[in-house]
């Protein structure tokens, strides 16, 4: 049925999903008010002044031997096979509110996400050789990225759209609960991303599925995403929520728009009415395409934030290299909750200072990373404060998820 030439539309279209998504690129340039010269100066200022203090802030140098040099660190062993493993008994049993499953989409035959496999490959493959690489905590998560990592992971992402990747086959629910079973990660949040593409793109009914299959809806919480500008959006979102999401994810980058675009006006009001909190990937990574960055700076995250104080939004990454740029809108708003997964040690700790542990919830990116690089930067900045490690571990997923101890 499908003639040449709409397969390559297809495929064009594909591609440019997977480009969006999380790659590497160039080509920015018209400039408006909604994107303009000293955007992009603040993001390159950002970058060079974020790589002059790495190791300068209050946790000193943060430069481990790959993951597997996370067991240096007190809480911390290597297994026998060596993983690490947290050792801490008094580490609260951690909610991860931002984690992923495999991804095969568009054109990628299915992937066997019950599968049990001998190790993970994790987007950054950091243990992928002996000795690991080097991993720095004091800087945003994918500075340590080499560019033949960004490689590899731009044809891992046009892979997981076409020929279907070896490293997503690793992304599976055995594997997860493996490495969370390691770590005292009782809960993840799986959270799915709508891309709008023709077909092959029903993530959310596929995750969701994979862990009934598996039956262990008790410890991933299936997520449900949908596309801003399918005009059915609405009533997905309500047949998701009555089979059971516990968050909707959306992408601005991945989804190119703006995240105060009025079509998702009336995704965010009927989360409101569903109380399902809106999960938003925030503010630029800085390895993305810099075409899609105008999608991502913090201003176009505050309309919706007035026009919906009901509303619980989930500012995936604390607003990544935006960071700056967005701990004011937590400031003036108390529904922005900050996911704090990709941020360096030192920004860490200066989150927690600035807008207290009550808002911010632990959260890992896995398969992009492993959960003890995350784990390993909450238990640094909240050694001493009990509290808010709890808070930021535990507690407060409780909280957004409507749940009280026990009852989870
Ligand atoms: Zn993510």
């Amino acid at each position: 049925m499908t003639s040449r030439l709409d397969r390559r539309d297809f495929l064009r279209l594909g591609l440019s999903a997977a480009a969006a998504s999380a790659l590497p690129g160039c080509g920015g340039g018209d400039f408006d008010e909604r994107y303009t010269e000293e955007d992009v100066a603040r993001l390159a200022e950002q970058k060079r002044a974020e790589k002059a203090r790495s190791g300068t802030g209050p946790f000193g140098p943060q430069v481990y031997r790959g993951y597997r040099g996370l067991a240096e660190l007190p809480w911390f062993e290597l297994d026998g096979d060596g993983n690490v493993r947290c050792v801490a008994e008094d580490v609260p049993r951690a909610i991860d509110m931002h984690a992923h499953l495999g991804m095969a989409l568009f054109l990628a035959p299915e992937l066997d996400l019950q599968a049990r496999t001998p190790r993970v490959r994790h987007m950054l493959d950091c243990d992928g050789e002996e000795p690991g690489c080097p991993l720095d905590l004091d800087v945003y998560a994918n500075a340590n990225f080499s560019p033949s990592d960004l490689n590899a992971l731009r044809r891992m992402a046009v892979a997981q759209f076409t020929i279907g990747s070896s490293a997503a086959a690793t992304h599976t629910i055995p594997n997860l609960l493996a490495e969370m079973d390691a770590v005292r990660v009782e809960q993840a949040m799986i959270l799915p991303i709508s891309f709008g593409l023709p077909f092959g793109d029903d993530l959310t009914e596929t995750w969701t599925s994979a862990i009934r299959k598996a039956g262990v809806e008790r410890r991933l919480l299936p997520g449900a995403s949908v596309f801003p500008r399918d005009p059915e959006a609405v009533d997905k979102l309500r047949r998701y929520a009555a089979d059971g999401a516990r968050a909707v994810k959306l992408h601005p980058n991945a989804q190119r728009y703006y995240p105060d675009a009025p079509e998702a006006m009336a995704i965010y009001e009927e989360c409101g009415r569903l109380g399902l909190p809106v999960c938003l990937h925030s503010g630029r990574a800085g390895i993305e395409p810099e075409r899609v960055h105008r999608y991502m700076l913090p201003r176009h995250y505050e309309p919706m934030l007035r026009r919906f104080p009901e509303v619980d939004f989930v500012f995936l990454h604390s607003g990544s290299r935006d960071l700056a740029d967005t701990l004011p809108l937590a400031a003036r708003h108390e529904n922005v909750w900050l996911g704090i997964h990709g941020q360096g040690v030192s920004a860490l700790a200066e989150i927690l200072e600035r807008v207290g542990p009550h808002r911010l919830l632990f959260g890992t990116d896995w398969p992009f990373y492993t959960l003890a690089m995350s784990l390993a930067k909450v238990l640094m900045v909240t050694e001493g404060r009990p509290g808010a490690r709890w808070a930021m571990l535990r507690g407060n997923a409780l909280r957004l998820l409507g749940e009280t101890e026990g009852s989870a």
